[in-house]
């Protein structure tokens, strides 16, 4: 491809990227595949021959699109949001056509010292205070895992030595996204050293059990290490205790993470900032800008106390990556795990200058407010209940006729759920709640209106009626 065949293609995709966002809705939010249907139809091998771009983009149509699960659909309600938007993509295509990649300050001075600023904004954003300095991750689960190292590494030696006999032990709530369990894995920890602590009525950490824990792990020869709180947990969006837990992790000398990767982005509310009291005495913060803020995956944004720590046990300078100015700039690739990074600060950059704080608060809260009326709405009904505090815009519930015998609820949800997502008219999934099974419905779609969540609500009664 020609740059000038490339300029005519590219004209050409602006404008189908701009329909299929204008339009989204007109796709069923998900495909009705089979596993291997796609794999079917594409080639064994590769071309020997170069194609031509308009044979490519009409297979990406005919065999692609129709295999997508549409994230950016309005009634997209399942796991957490990836939330994009027009700027974000924007920068992509830039930071795409730039092609840099961005480890070292001399790499690309200018997306070094733009990263720096944008997570300054961003820590202002979230009113974390100047103690802390932000860096942008590829996910929450590499934040995690950088938290980890180096809460390890405060209490050993290990990145030099390798492993001691010493064993140490890191705690978080029996709610806790997978991805700690899978850093407690890769930072060599093993999984029987993840203490699962017990949760309250409310699925947030029981604080007194954490402290018993701890007791009784030092009391047979561990080593704590390190508390991970979740400040809006995956099935339901729990609140763990911060300020509380920031007050054990001080008095045990703990490394205090916080884990928000959804829920962190309403830290720019400041009536829900409040309710994150403790949050300024973490070591390390995660919260993922590419699920709720309007820009695209990826983009974590990790802020730590003390850089010198993250960039003594993640940093490694061979001599042919050292420059003269080491010592005045920052160089990212000391600050995670990878080396090569892309430019991300671009995306984020165009968000924020974009929609400005205000908009994007707008914005949450408004979804927060549907999904409160729609919980009260849930709970109103006669045949179905709420089964989780909603702090947020995801609700947890299910299909309770009364009619029906409990026992018979767990099938019924399931097949509703089943039925739903059958439909493509919405996509929803499920969790189980203090071994409840339930249904999840979390709307932080930048394209979902009220209209999407009361239309998912009169549809989720009609298809419970059918499945009864
Ligand atoms: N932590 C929580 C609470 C999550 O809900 C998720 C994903 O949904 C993660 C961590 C992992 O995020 P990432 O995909 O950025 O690694």
């Amino acid at each position: 491809m020609d740059i000038a065949d490339f300029r005519h293609q590219a004209h050409q995709l602006v404008d189908w990227m701009a329909d299929y966002l204008e339009n989204v809705q007109r796709y069923p939010v998900s495909p009705q595949v089979q596993p291997g249907d796609i794999l079917a139809q594409l080639p064994a091998q590769a071309p020997e021959s170069g194609e031509d771009f308009a044979a490519i983009f009409q297979d990406f149509e005919q065999l692609i699109l129709p295999g997508m699960t549409h994230w950016q659909h309005p009634r997209f309600f399942a796991y957490f949001p990836a939330s994009t938007s027009p700027p974000s993509l924007l920068g992509e295509m830039l930071m795409a056509t730039l092609g840099a990649q961005c480890m070292s300050w001399l790499t690309s001075p200018a997306a070094t010292e733009l990263e720096q600023q944008v997570m300054h904004w961003l820590r202002q954003a979230i009113e974390l205070p100047d103690t802390f300095t932000g860096v942008i991750q590829d996910s929450a689960s590499s934040a995690t895992l950088c938290a980890l190292l180096c809460a390890r590494e405060q209490k050993s030696a290990i990145n030099q030595q390798g492993f001691s006999q010493q064993r140490f032990r890191v705690y978080a709530s029996t709610e806790a996204h997978a991805s700690i369990e899978k850093a407690v894995r890769i930072a060599g920890l093993g999984s029987d050293n993840l203490v699962k602590i017990p949760v309250d009525s409310h699925f947030a950490l029981n604080v007194d059990a954490l402290r018993e824990a701890i007791a009784a792990d030092r009391a047979a020869g561990f080593t704590p290490l390190c508390v991970v709180a979740a400040w809006g947990t995956t099935s339901s969006t729990a609140l763990d205790p911060l300020a509380d837990l920031a007050d054990l992790c001080q008095s045990e000398k703990l490394w205090f993470h916080v884990d928000a990767a959804y829920a962190g982005s309403a830290f720019i509310l400041p009536e829900h900032r409040r309710l994150a009291r403790g949050l300024e005495r973490a070591d390390s913060v995660v919260f993922n800008p590419h699920k709720w803020l309007r820009t695209h995956f990826d983009c974590s944004a990790y802020f730590v106390r003390d850089t010198a720590m993250l960039t003594h046990t993640l940093g490694l300078t061979p001599e042919y990556l050292k420059t003269d100015l080491d010592r005045q700039v920052h160089n990212y690739r000391d600050w995670g795990v990878p080396l090569g990074r892309r430019f991300r600060a671009l995306k984020l950059w165009f968000v924020l200058r974009s929609y400005g704080l205000a908009e994007l608060r707008q914005q949450l809260r408004q979804q927060i407010q549907w999904v409160q009326e729609l919980s009260q709405q849930i709970q109103a009904h006669p045949d179905f209940e709420v089964l989780a505090p909603v702090p947020l815009n995801l609700v947890c519930f299910r299909f309770a006729p009364c009619t029906r015998d409990a026992s018979d609820y767990e099938a019924l949800n399931q097949a509703l759920l089943q039925r739903l997502n059958h439909s493509g008219e919405v996509f929803m999934t499920h969790t189980r709640l203090a071994g409840t099974y339930c249904l999840r419905l979390v709307a932080g779609n930048p394209n979902t209106r009220a209209e999407d969540v009361q239309m998912a609500w009169r549809f989720i009664q009609a298809t419970a009626r059918d499945v009864l």
